[in-house]
């Protein structure tokens, strides 16, 4: 089995499921007591939230790539950045550890390709519906991403910074994201993407009428498959 660096802490809910969807898929697949090998460097999301804020993107860079070298050193083998958003420093991050990044866009696309989809939705950060990493990413693929309204990227963006990474779950926000999903699907969305790795924590399958894209748990099973491959 090959160890797992977790580049994690953003948020630290988000992290806590990946550990524990790590560890329930490799001992479904290997059975015993058996568990990932895995390694978490966690950061304080506090300073990272804040230049997120003030668009200190080189500041981000230096933090993460500084987790990303201690996950190296710790013996990690390959890296998930258990954060849809800092996948924007994907390649960045790659070059300064020298250890491959199993991208969080990729596993989505390959799960959506596999689902024969061809319009999906992406619910996630500003960061994440605005720039282009998913869209390019899933162009790849063959797959046509469209994003909420600018009205509703502002809500659905509050409620990752000011609920779910404070581990703050509301109906009315799990509504709110009901609503902008029924929005994409009027548009001609086949499917959404959960692409912020704690919006799976407020939305289920069961909240939309249209195929839900869990990027948390799709990639936490790409590492489980690249671990035991
Ligand atoms: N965990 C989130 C994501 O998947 C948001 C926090 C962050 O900006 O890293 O994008």
């Amino acid at each position: 089995m090959k160890r797992i660096g977790l580049l994690g802490g953003m948020s630290w809910e988000s992290s806590l499921e990946y550990y524990r969807l790590l560890n329930e898929m490799v001992k479904n697949r290997l059975g015993g007591f058996h568990s990932a090998e895995c390694t978490l460097a966690s950061v304080d999301f506090g300073p990272v939230s804040e230049m997120m804020k003030s668009n200190d993107w080189k500041g981000i860079e230096r933090v993460l790539s500084a987790a990303a070298i201690d996950l190296k050193r710790a013996g990690a083998d390959f890296l998930i950045i258990c954060t849809n958003t800092m996948h924007l420093l994907a390649r960045e991050i790659e070059g300064a550890s020298g250890l491959e990044v199993l991208e969080i866009g990729k596993a989505v696309g390959e799960e959506i390709e596999r689902r024969g989809l061809e319009t999906v939705g992406l619910l996630g950060t500003r960061f994440t519906m605005e720039r282009a990493y998913y869209k390019d990413t899933l162009a790849g693929f063959g797959i046509n991403v469209i994003v909420p309204s600018a009205e509703e990227m502002v809500v659905v963006d509050m409620i990752i910074f000011e609920e779910l990474c404070k581990g703050i779950f509301r109906e009315e926000s799990k509504s709110v994201y009901k609503a902008v999903i029924k929005g994409l699907q009027i548009n001609g969305a086949e499917g959404v993407i959960l692409g912020c790795t704690e919006i799976p924590l407020l939305i289920k399958e069961s909240d939309a009428d249209i195929a839900v894209f869990d990027t948390t748990a799709i990639h936490a099973r790409a590492a489980v498959d690249h671990a035991l491959a």
